[in-house]
């Protein structure tokens, strides 16, 4: 079969949400669809329990899981969908950013009665930066929530997105009585029985047809026409291009739990997401449809039990195809590799595959050859762009607790940062070392993971930093430069790139140092 239709088949996307709002219950009723998995509860969330905090083995245990649920592939009609897992608890924020440099689109997932949390509002955020086109899904319309309208209004304002609603409530929680399909013109009726036949629709032509009135009652039936009139009368249509583009998004109504109005957002997704698109390297602009094989790492999962040591790289094919038993140029080491046994993965299993094409995700053994961002080719140089780190939340100093073992601890921390756990930072003045995390757990982590895995053990020192920011002067050579330098070398480091950094210790001081030296631009992303 062509390349060209192998990849227009394909639709590689994430699920994002704030914890509990319905993303592993709405993967797991798009699984059922696609006939992946028989029966609910099959997929395993690995979400962080609530509570579970104190106890990072458990959250690893939890966590574990995901290596199984890190990629979720499905054939659904003539399509080959691919779900990318992105972990909605804050202090894996990085690895769900990440995560988003690799989906071509995303689906939002909203509860009803919380509306726009604060994680939704992050992930959003990231999307936009990257005009990934995006669905939103209001989700638990079983129970009392927010009115639509004002819904819509607080998405519109928390998430900075023009929505156009494709399916509109009919009622909600104990009133609900079903969604009207604007993009396919037809009702759906909730019974509340998740074992109901769900293709149980009633087509319309025209909500004016008195049918209507007779099914869901006079009632239902005026107010379903007199909120159409306004949706149609405030929003604008739908407009596929515009999508595409990252600059409207349409939404759809359902209960995921129910599985309703989840076939409708699969249908719509289906048609209107994007294949794989076009990927921006330092180089030039990469096409799927090119015969050559590129890809880039944007996930490492290192395999938590002892006995099995080794990673697994996530690599996202950005063109061409990738083959078994092919040697690849790993473009920063300038080596060619061979990979005898690629993972792909299908539902929550994953297997060994000969071919996989632009859009697919594969797994590859690694031994420590990788980290996120490196790239692979058939030969060119490429170097993707757009794994940025952003500033930490949390930073501490890091210290050696067992001096026979500094080569060990070295290793491990250069390793566990080149996985993505953690950022470090070389303070420039006396070359100690700084971890920065985005969640106080991964220091447990790290701790752990060094002492069982590489034999070292570590301790932490408290480093006040407000924020990481990454430093740009206009004139590398100016006076203002240096002085910059002179004045703040104890707060200067490198990270792992390289790049020099400024660790301001409040925003009051990044304030005054963007006010005192404004030749040198301070940066909150590694990526500007
Ligand atoms: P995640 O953290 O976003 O993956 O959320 P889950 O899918 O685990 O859902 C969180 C909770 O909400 C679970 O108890 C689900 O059973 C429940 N839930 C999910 N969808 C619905 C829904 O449509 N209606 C109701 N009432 N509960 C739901």
């Amino acid at each position: 079969m062509s390349l060209v239709k192998e990849i227009n088949k394909r639709r590689t996307f994430g699920i994002i949400s704030h914890p509990d709002a319905g993303k592993t219950t709405l993967t797991e009723k798009l699984l059922l669809f696609g006939g992946a998995i028989q029966e609910a509860g099959a997929v395993k969330s690995n979400k962080i329990k609530k509570g579970a905090t104190s106890d990072f083995m458990e959250i690893e245990r939890q966590r574990g899981i995901s290596v199984a649920t890190s990629v979720l592939a499905f054939n659904y009609r003539d399509k080959k969908i691919n779900i990318l897992d992105t972990p909605g608890h804050k202090d894996f924020a990085e690895d769900t950013f990440r995560t988003l440099t690799a989906v071509d689109s995303v689906i939002v997932v909203i509860d009803v009665a919380k509306g726009v949390e604060e994680q939704t509002e992050k992930l959003v955020q990231v999307c936009r930066m990257r005009n990934i086109p995006m669905i939103v899904f209001i989700n638990k319309l079983d129970r009392e929530g927010k009115d639509a309208f004002d819904l819509l209004d607080e998405v519109e304002q928390k998430l900075g997105l023009q929505v156009t609603p494709l399916s509109f409530p009919i009622g909600m929680g104990y009133d609900f009585k079903g969604i009207y399909n604007i993009w396919e013109k037809n009702i759906n009726l909730f019974s509340g029985d998740s074992k109901k036949n769900i293709e149980e629709t009633i087509a319309f032509d025209h909500v004016e047809d008195p049918e209507l009135d007779q099914i869901i009652g006079a009632h239902a039936a005026g107010a379903l026409r007199e909120n159409l009139e306004l949706v149609h009368g405030v929003y604008p249509e739908f407009d596929r291009e515009a999508y595409l583009k990252g600059e409207l998004q349409p939404v759809f109504f359902g209960s995921a739990l129910n599985n309703f109005g989840v076939r409708e957002l699969l249908d719509c997704f289906i048609e209107i997401a994007p294949f794989p698109r076009p990927k921006q390297s330092e180089e030039r602009l990469v096409k799927p449809e090119e015969e050559t094989f590129s890809g880039f790492v944007f996930k490492i999962h290192a395999n938590m039990d002892p006995k099995h040591r080794d990673r697994l790289a996530f690599i996202k094919i950005v063109s061409g195809t990738f083959e078994r038993n092919t040697p690849y140029l790993h473009v920063r080491h300038n080596k060619k590799l061979k990979f005898s046994s690629p993972n792909a993965f299908f539902a929550e299993k994953k297997e060994i595959v000969d071919i996989s094409y632009a859009g697919d995700i594969v797994g590859l053994h690694d031994t420590g050859n990788f980290k996120i961002g490196d790239t692979l080719t058939e030969g060119e140089i490429l170097n993707f762009k757009g794994i940025p780190s952003f500033s930490p939340e949390h930073f501490r100093y890091i210290n050696n607790a067992d001096p026979m073992k500094a080569k060990q601890l070295a290793k491990g921390i250069d390793q566990l940062m080149d996985e993505g756990v953690a950022q470090l930072f070389t303070l420039q003045l006396n070359g100690r070392k700084v971890i920065g995390t985005v969640g106080a757990l991964q220091y447990e982590v790290i701790q752990y993971r060094l002492e069982h895995e590489y034999g070292a053990k570590c301790t932490y020192e408290n480093f006040p930093v407000h924020k990481a920011c990454w430093i740009e002067p206009d004139d590398p050579k100016s006076e203002e430069y240096t002085e910059f330098k002179r004045v703040k070398q104890k707060f200067l480091a490198t990270d792992k790139q390289g790049q020099l950094v400024f660790l301001a210790d409040s925003s009051f001081s990044i304030q005054m140092t963007q006010q005192k030296y404004p030749s040198v631009k301070l940066h909150f992303s590694s990526e500007y």
